[in-house]
């Protein structure tokens, strides 16, 4: 087992991990950080929920860390290629967390904002440039970004951004960094062309695949599997939603570091729950009294990280909760494998955000199991359990019939008011005072990626016009935005997918067909996205300018 002490990394920036509260590489951190601080250029297959940033951050943090030798030259010295604003800003933010120490200097540079304060920041000096590939070309048409003294250059989800269109504009970014620089390449998925990109512009590479997919014959034990799709910012509503349906009789909620456990054990024993966290940061003593409780049914909830959690064992456990995606299959197996034993039922429940959906689909094809995703229950679905259960405690108590003090104050109301009034005020008291309904809103279920044929390859049919098929298929229905500018003022496609991601919460595989036309352009997009999208684009500017933005009116056609 690999540990980050062992990888060779500076404390510094070992410092920060622990500090992030990480408690071991994941496999594709363990695989790649070692080839990368030895300098070899990498290929590496890893979706979203790997950890594939800090696998390429961290020895790019390295490479780059003053250690007395000057730069070789202008501009910065780490240029990372992502397909969003989004992921700009996430890898932007990750890479400033892990260089803190070192006083790295980050700057995310991304399409669809002016273009003025990045140029200032680009002028006072940044060291690492995490940038969308239109607005990278942008910058270094205008000269503000500069790509003699790269040192590493990082291609981040790229089958991603060669979706969008943007394989020219990396090409020419690849061309224009120097030639002893080093190169990675992360790719959830691995096409032809994602191979011939890699064939021109890596050197002799480190090939990294991270889903091994070689299920051995009932390795994974039956349990009913379920996962919710939620934004992380609903995800300790959701998980505490869950667990009230659930109802589990011990369960353990995994974390992938000891911050989120700590975190996650606050909220859970803030709305009523008993729950203790279990990670590398607690004593072996407190560990064993943790576990103790758990098989005594003292504790019904662990929170754990997968390092505490290693040789846990217990027999009652009901339902194993992974509060993040496992960031690798195999370690999903080994979770899951704690419930489902000698015939018993087992649940297992995933939440996952929105971009992790193809770690669910790894996982599915190692296991060879259907995860179901489901809808987080809604807040009247609580309501109608909780109602239930008002009733269920009602009718108890009139079986019990210990009910002969009331009786004096119920025929007091009952001379006054009619009994069934009296009844529902009853009933009403007692059933808010059985638990709280406030701060109660429903959780919004976050859809999942469209499914699309990534292996395949797929010439571009974006910027054809007469090509009016849907690009990608979209799932419902779409409409046609009509955007007042086209070829004439050198719109590309990518700039309006860059305009729609960097705006709204639109991804780019959510935009279907575009068309450029001499004058103006037609993009596809979801029905129900389509106002968003206008609202959004009109407050930027695309190639300078700010066109018309509307729906498409027939003439278009
Ligand atoms: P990524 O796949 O790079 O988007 O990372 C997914 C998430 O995992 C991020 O929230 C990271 O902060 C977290 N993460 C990355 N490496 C580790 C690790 N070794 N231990 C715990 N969490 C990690």
């Amino acid at each position: 087992m690999t540990t980050f002490a062992d990888l060779d990394l500076r404390p510094e920036l070992l410092r920060a991990l622990t500090g992030l509260g990480y408690e071991e590489p994941t496999p594709i951190q363990a695989e790649a950080i070692g080839p990368l601080l030895a300098g070899r250029d990498l290929l590496g297959q890893a979706a979203t929920g790997t950890g594939k940033t800090a696998a390429f951050a961290l020895p790019l943090l390295q490479r780059i860390a003053p250690d007395g030798s000057a730069p070789t030259g202008r501009g910065p010295r780490g240029l990372v290629l992502v397909p969003t604003r989004e992921l700009a800003m996430q890898v932007s933010e990750a890479i400033h967390k892990y260089g803190r120490e070192l006083g790295t200097r980050v700057l995310p540079v991304y399409g669809g904002t002016p273009i003025v304060r990045q140029l200032k920041a680009l002028q006072r000096g940044v060291d690492v440039v995490v940038a969308t590939p239109g607005r990278a070309l942008d910058h270094i048409s205008r000269g503000s970004l500069v790509l003699g003294g790269l040192d590493v250059v990082i291609l981040d989800e790229a089958d991603e951004m060669l979706d969008m269109g943007f394989a020219e504009d990396i090409e020419t970014i690849l061309d224009g960094a120097g030639e002893d620089r080093q190169t990675v390449l992360f790719s959830a998925t691995m096409p032809s062309r994602i191979a011939a990109l890699a064939k021109r512009h890596l050197t002799d590479p480190v090939k990294i695949e991270l889903a091994r997919e070689k299920p051995a014959e009932g390795e994974a034990p039956k349990v009913r599997q379920t996962a919710y799709i939620v934004n992380r910012a609903h995800k300790p509503a959701a998980l505490t939603r869950v667990l009230d349906h659930e109802e589990p009789t011990a369960a353990i909620v995994f974390c992938r570091t000891r911050a989120e456990v700590d975190e996650v054990t606050v909220t859970l024993n803030g709305r009523g729950y008993r729950a203790e966290a279990l990670h590398g940061g607690i004593d072996q003593e407190q560990r064993s009294r943790v576990v103790e409780r758990l098989k005594s049914g003292a504790t019904e909830l662990v929170v754990a990280t997968d390092v505490a959690a290693r040789g846990l064992d217990v027999d009652t456990l009901t339902h194993v909760v992974n509060y993040d995606v496992p960031a690798a299959p195999e370690a999903y197996v080994h979770r899951i494998g704690r419930v489902g034993r000698a015939g018993r039922e087992g649940v297992a429940i995933t939440f996952a955000q929105p971009r992790e959906h193809r770690m669910l689909k790894a996982i599915e094809r190692l296991t060879r199991q259907k995860i179901a995703i489901e809808q987080v229950p809604t807040v009247a679905d609580l309501k109608a359990r909780r109602l239930e259960l008002t009733r269920a405690s009602l009718r108890e108590s009139i079986l019990e019939d210990d009910l002969g003090q009331m009786r004096t104050v119920v025929e007091g109301l009952a001379e006054e008011f009619d009994l069934m009034d009296v009844a529902l005020a009853a009933v009403k008291l007692a059933h808010d005072a059985s638990g709280s309904t406030a701060d109660e809103e429903d959780i919004p279920q976050a859809a999942p990626p469209k499914p699309r044929d990534r292996d395949r390859d797929r010439g571009s049919a974006r910027g054809k016009p007469g090509g009016g098929k849907p690009h990608r298929g979209l799932d419902g229905p779409t409409t046609r935005l009509f955007v007042g500018a086209g070829r004439a003022a050198h719109v590309r496609p990518q700039d309006l997918v860059g305009a729609i991601t960097g705006e709204s919460p639109l991804s780019g595989r959510e935009i279907g067909s575009i068309q450029i036309h001499d004058r103006f352009s037609l993009v596809e997009v979801p029905e129900d996205s389509a106002d968003l999208v206008v609202t959004a684009l009109r407050r930027t500017t695309i190639k300078g300018r700010k066109p018309q933005i509307r729906r498409e009116t027939a003439r278009h056609r």
